[in-house]
């Protein structure tokens, strides 16, 4: 059920404004319990000590911003946090953090390992051990941050530049109000919609280039989660004019691109400059070479596909009268399409060697430097389940709940969709009003406080919603 439910093309994503989505099969009585349990976490998510929490937190984190795999104050922050709530963790992919929130009060996830067997006599059946996941990614960038804001930085140097710090408050916020809608009692969600059912909240360090989110899977404490998530859900802050601060946007099919950085490495024979016929010239090959690879988009790739190749930095030799041995070429490449987006790593290979071939030169074409990142795309119906939630959150006037484009940056979320079907979204941030005008990574960029409540709700809304509506499908 993992990638052949990955249908790009989606249907109906123009006219998904007038449809609710189809229950099928469910009793009415899911879809009230889904009402109330939405209606409820809204009610929680605007009361000011829940907002004044989100932002004590995403300062603290604010201030204190740590690089990737280096997210040690940062995850015990998060572990206090959790405590306080009486939030079950594991470790994963250290500091990646893993809790659990069985919502009938039964943490047996820890019991005897693998298999199990099920029966016993607990009267949860395997039918209904339904799981949710919930993402924030939480680690920081190399930037020094140039705001007047009371709480920037204290770590030079670093800087919460993606808004990882609002994400990590978020999904807290969402802990706090699922336990709030399970203290409250059997009328929002009665204990039979509760029973085998799991929402897990996962921390992930190193989204900045270092696959934590792989690294996250990869570790036995995810190997051995009892309950296989049925879905996975992803908030990314948006501080773009097309998104507004009290926007969400989102999509069925990709959303975000395969990323890949490579690096060419040519080797030629180097010598005096002045008789090149006795040399093998690694600069021409060089740049022949970055003139060719050009044509993987301009003559390659379809006008209505997408692709990126940036060669963004070439470095060769060091002084006029010497022709070196070498020349190191770096870039990135994008693609909107799986499949196109390993064509097109195949085919820079191609050419490169190509070209080293045709000018006597030896090529090599690396992507080892960093992580490839697939590119993210949401599973369809998952994204319409985002959407109907959000209406609940964000309201249902129009422009609040926005089918969005398909943006060439990439995010390691695209591992857990590839596992899982999932839904990667935008919650808005763009707010003229309080400058929250720069873009993601710039050293001016000022995260919106006041999308943190929202984003919490969505977040509990959409693994409280699944839940309720008791299938492990959409
Ligand atoms: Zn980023
Ligand atoms: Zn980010």
């Amino acid at each position: 059920m993992t990638s052949s439910k990955k249908n790009n093309k989606t249907s109906n994503e123009n006219e998904e404004n007038d449809v609710t989505v189809v229950v099928d099969g469910r009793t009415s009585s899911s879809s009230l319990t889904f009402d109330a349990v939405l209606a409820s976490i809204k009610r929680f998510s605007l009361e000011s000590d829940f907002e004044l929490d989100l932002i004590r937190q995403r300062r603290f984190l604010h201030e204190t911003p740590e690089l990737m795999w280096n997210e040690r104050e940062t995850a015990s922050f998060i572990k206090k946090e959790l405590e306080k709530l009486g939030i079950v963790y594991e470790d994963a992919a250290e500091p990646g953090i893993l809790a659990r929130i069985p919502l009938d009060g039964d943490d047996d996830d820890d019991g005897e390992g693998e298999g199990g067997s099920g029966s016993g006599e607990s009267t949860t059946t395997e039918k209904n051990k339904i799981a949710v996941l919930l993402r924030a990614d939480m680690d920081a960038l190399p930037v020094t941050e140039e705001t007047n804001l009371e709480f920037k930085s204290k770590n030079e140097g670093k800087m919460h530049a993606c808004g990882h710090d609002g994400h990590v408050a978020m999904l807290l916020g969402a802990a706090k109000l699922i336990k709030k809608v399970l203290e409250s009692g059997e009328e929002i969600l009665p204990d039979e919609a509760r029973r085998g059912k799991v929402v897990y909240l996962l921390f992930q360090p190193a989204e900045e280039g270092g696959a934590g989110a792989k690294k996250m899977l990869e570790s036995k404490t995810m190997r051995d989660m009892k309950i296989r998530p049925s879905t996975a859900f992803a908030l990314h802050n948006w501080p773009y004019a097309e998104t507004p601060s009290g926007s969400f946007g989102t999509r069925g099919g990709t959303i975000m691109a395969g990323a890949g950085t490579f690096e060419i490495t040519v080797t030629g024979r180097g010598g005096h400059a002045a008789v090149p016929h006795k040399n093998v010239d690694a600069v021409v090959c060089g740049a022949k070479i970055v003139t060719d690879v050009q044509t993987i988009v301009s003559r390659k790739t379809s006008a209505l596909d997408s692709v990126v190749v940036t060669i963004s930095t070439f470095h060769a030799g060091t002084v006029s009268n010497v022709m070196p041995d070498e020349a190191k070429l770096t870039g990135t490449l994008r693609s909107l399409q799986p499949e196109t987006f390993r064509w097109a790593m195949d085919e820079l290979s191609r050419v490169a060697n190509a070209v080293g071939l045709a000018n006597g030169c030896e090529v090599e074409v690396s992507f080892a430097s960093r992580e490839v990142y697939p590119p993210t795309v949401n599973d369809a119906k998952a994204a319409e389940f985002a959407k109907r939630v959000a209406r609940e959150i964000f309201g249902k006037e129009e422009g609040k709940v926005l089918d969005v484009a398909p943006v060439m940056p990439a995010e390691d979320f695209s591992f857990f969709a590839n596992e899982y079907p999932s839904v990667m979204n935008w919650i808005g941030s763009y707010n003229l009003d309080i400058g929250a005008v720069h873009p993601l990574h710039s050293a001016k960029f000022i995260l919106d406080e006041s999308i943190l409540k929202n984003g919490a709700a969505a977040h509990a809304g959409y693994a409280l919603g699944f839940l309720a509506l008791n299938s492990t499908k959409f």
